[in-house]
């Protein structure tokens, strides 16, 4: 008799900055969000090839006083409804920060898998065939720890500001690009 039944689907993780949006130092609210034209097309194929589209994403912003979590919430409801992703986690932590409550050592804010994990408990993800895609070596260590396959993509900060030495299994453009890979 089988036990269980559930369906797990895998998932494209998804940097925001540099990624689905432009990439600028710290993007404080929704009008300063410049989401990529092709954005909304490349996460409805993303869907159609049977695949999460989820958001994780570092905002230490919150942390730095630059804007409130709530504010951050707003960008993210507006994110949802103009790309059509599933969901957006946060990470609104720093060690440094200047807001006492958000000023820590998480186990969220990237290279930690903290938010990948929230969202294996809210989804059934099937990780051995999920990625990870971002545009900065954070990611692509997020994404090694997790055990998903990686991608750098060159639409935000890319190869010329890696900070660390990280071997992405792909190199590529933009998010259009993924789309041959999956
Ligand atoms: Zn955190």
């Amino acid at each position: 008799m089988e036990k269980e039944r559930i369906c797990k689907k895998p998932a494209v993780f998804l940097d925001r900055d540099g990624v689905l949006t432009k990439e600028k130092s710290y993007i404080c609210k929704i009008e300063e969000l410049e989401i990529f034209p092709y954005a909304a097309e490349c996460i409805r194929r993303i869907h159609e090839k049977g695949y999460y589209a989820i958001v994780i994403t570092n905002q230490s912003g919150v942390a730095r006083g630059l804007f409130t979590e709530e504010e951050l919430k707003g960008m993210n409801v507006y994110l949802k409804r103009e790309t059509g992703i599933d969901a957006v986690y946060y990470c609104p932590h720093h060690p440094d920060g200047k807001i006492i409550k958000y000023r820590k050592n998480c186990n969220c804010r990237k290279p930690n898998i903290g938010m990948i994990e929230k969202a294996c408990c809210d989804y059934a993800i099937d990780i051995g065939h999920s990625y990870m895609i971002g545009d900065r070596a954070s990611d692509i260590l997020t994404g090694k720890k997790a055990g998903l396959k990686t991608i750098l993509l060159e639409s935000g900060y890319g190869t010329k500001r890696l900070e660390m030495d990280v071997k992405p299994d792909y190199v590529l453009n933009d998010l259009q690009m993924v789309l041959d890979v999956l």
